[in-house]
């Protein structure tokens, strides 16, 4: 800001900016969303600004991370609204280090104005799952090297909530001296890296939006973590709630007047506002404070109620790991079975368990059971479905293996009515026990098939066939609303990683896990929380033509 000052030969006046703002609104309540150029040049043309102030404004618009840090203290509202209108790489999350909501927002403007400049998340660029989780662990490497690891690391916005894809990628940095660990973090992250700095923020480089990197005392974390973790429209409530019975929630603190009402854990701030605790997952859910209110949220699935994992791949397919580097794996994370489930011949896959090969995969895995035997091996397959809804696996084949996925990887063009007819062709198959990633989506690339689902789930439930909730960050599918619907329905489901690496085995079942619990489904509606002898059980009542039992 100083540079910026001494570029302008004078300190830019609250009274100034207000005037330029006002300027700005005209155009903008003209013509909401103009790009920034037009609205210079409008500004420019009527003669409202100066030289001098159009100069000042483009600086707003570019300012490096020092100007932006002072920036937010000294400035008015409505000047930093400007920020967030122009075209700076960060956009409106800049302004979110000291402004944060729209709720701040509002106390100073006009809520029509908030929302021509705070658009609903449509303009954000959205980040996928996946993606958003190693590069948050990219930036928590690169911050812990230049500014020191801080107390804790909490992942917060739509990573925490199992997002499929979400627009507020975030990380939240505990540590007793925020302002001198974002200062440390910003000398010292390289230029490629550091794109930002505020006073208690900092945002790294990532794809296709930087990670914004909240740093926060100790004192604060319980607030924070809940502030951070939003949804927006989640905390907006929460502070309704809150200033409803006299207090105050911030960022920073529960305040009573002036005085911080201590909160160690998020469960307190909750408590505090007479609210049991509310599931991240289930944050963003319509309704979800009255629920709590009445005491009706459902007991979610945790990870540790999972005890297999029935979909991974290996060597013998397009997995990178053998079948004991998977084992290895799935014993570490405290897994009592797995099942290990190649591309069938046909599959599109890069590499393919040929028919010739099923057998020897048998003998590999024969050998690491003996090797390993505190832990069942499962061997099935993933199969793709055939055009006609056939398999490409004779059932002889098929016979010996202990289990039987079945995938829809190519639609070959057909109408949703087709698709489901291939479906159910393959759902009446005795050998076919799971139906994988059902409507075959791509979180930010493919919405997947827009079928009739209730029809599927109703034909899973009733020919005793699992559909699954898979984890991988590629599909993340079943999700929310369709896995509710699809337990609602009573169909068996099944969480998965369809995992290709060993070291991805624990994160994969994860995001499926959050998945599950988006959908508010409870630990009892999950077939892999039992053990494997349930699994073996519902195998062989398909095989045998009688009725499943939950
Ligand atoms: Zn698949
Ligand atoms: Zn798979």
């Amino acid at each position: 800001m100083a540079g910026l000052c001494r570029a302008l030969g004078r300190a830019p006046e609250a009274a100034h900016l207000a005037q330029l703002s006002t300027a700005i609104r005209r155009v903008l309540d003209h013509q909401p969303r103009t790009p920034w150029s037009l609205v210079r040049r409008s500004l420019d043309g009527q003669g409202l600004i100066s030289v001098r102030d159009s100069e000042l404004l483009d600086r707003l618009r570019r300012a490096d991370h020092d100007e932006i840090a002072l920036m937010q203290r000294r400035l008015p509202a409505g000047a930093r609204a400007l920020i967030r209108h122009g075209q700076h790489p960060l956009r409106h999350r800049v302004a979110d280090e000291d402004m944060l909501l729209d709720a701040d927002l509002e106390r100073h403007l006009p809520l029509d104005l908030v929302d021509v400049l705070v658009p609903d998340g449509a303009e954000d660029a959205l980040v996928p799952l996946g993606r958003a989780w190693m590069q948050a662990k990219q930036a928590r490497r690169e911050l812990a090297n230049a500014a020191g690891a801080p107390d804790a690391w909490h992942m917060v916005g739509g990573l925490r909530r199992t997002d499929p894809v979400s627009p507020d990628v975030a990380l939240l940095a505990v540590t007793g001296d925020p302002v001198g660990w974002s200062r440390r973090a910003a000398d010292a992250l390289p230029r490629d890296v550091l794109i930002v700095a505020g006073a208690r923020a900092v945002a790294v480089a990532a794809d296709p939006e930087p990670i914004v990197v909240h740093a926060v005392r100790p004192e604060s974390a319980a607030t924070s973590l809940v502030w951070y973790t939003g949804p927006r429209a989640h905390v907006r409530a929460l502070r309704t709630r809150a200033s409803a019975t006299g207090v105050e929630f911030t960022r920073d603190a529960l305040l009573e007047g002036a005085r911080e009402i201590p909160l160690v854990e998020e469960v307190d701030l909750y408590t505090r506002l007479d609210l049991p605790f509310i599931p991240v997952e289930l944050r963003g859910r319509a309704g979800v404070l009255e629920a709590a209110q009445a005491g009706t949220l459902p007991t979610l699935l945790e990870m540790e109620d999972i005890r297999g994992d029935l979909h991974m791949h290996t060597v013998y397919s397009d997995g990178r790991d053998s079948v004991a580097g998977m084992v290895h794996a799935a014993r570490a994370l405290g897994y009592r079975y797995l099942a290990i489930t190649d591309h069938s011949p046909t599959s599109k896959a890069s590499r393919v368990l040929t028919i010739e090969r099923i057998a020897e995969q048998a003998g590999e895995i024969a050998a690491v059971r003996a090797l390993v035997p505190d832990i069942t091996i499962l061997h099935g397959i993933e199969c793709d479905i055939q055009e006609d809804g056939s398999l490409d696996v004779p059932d002889a084949v098929l016979e010996r293996l202990d289990i039987v996925l079945a995938s829809m990887h190519e639609s070959y063009g057909h109408s949703p009515t087709r698709i489901l007819q291939r479906y159910d062709r393959v759902m009446r198959h005795p050998l076919v026990n799971v139906i994988t990633h059902p409507a075959n989506r791509s979180p930010g690339r493919q919405p997947g098939y827009a079928l009739a689902f209730e029809r599927l789930f109703e034909q899973a439930r009733a020919t005793g066939t699992a559909v699954e909730i898979d984890g991988a960050p590629g599909h993340l599918d079943l999700d929310w609303p369709l896995a509710e619907i699809a337990a609602k329905m009573g169909a068996p489901i099944l969480v998965d990683s369809d995992c290709h690496m060993s070291d991805r085995l624990g994160r994969q079942m994860r995001f499926g896990v959050g998945l599950a619990r988006r959908a508010g489904i409870r630990k009892d509606q999950i077939l892999n929380t039992h053990e494997v002898s349930a699994i073996r059980a519902f195998v062989a009542a398909k095989r045998d033509g009688r009725a499943w039992q939950p």
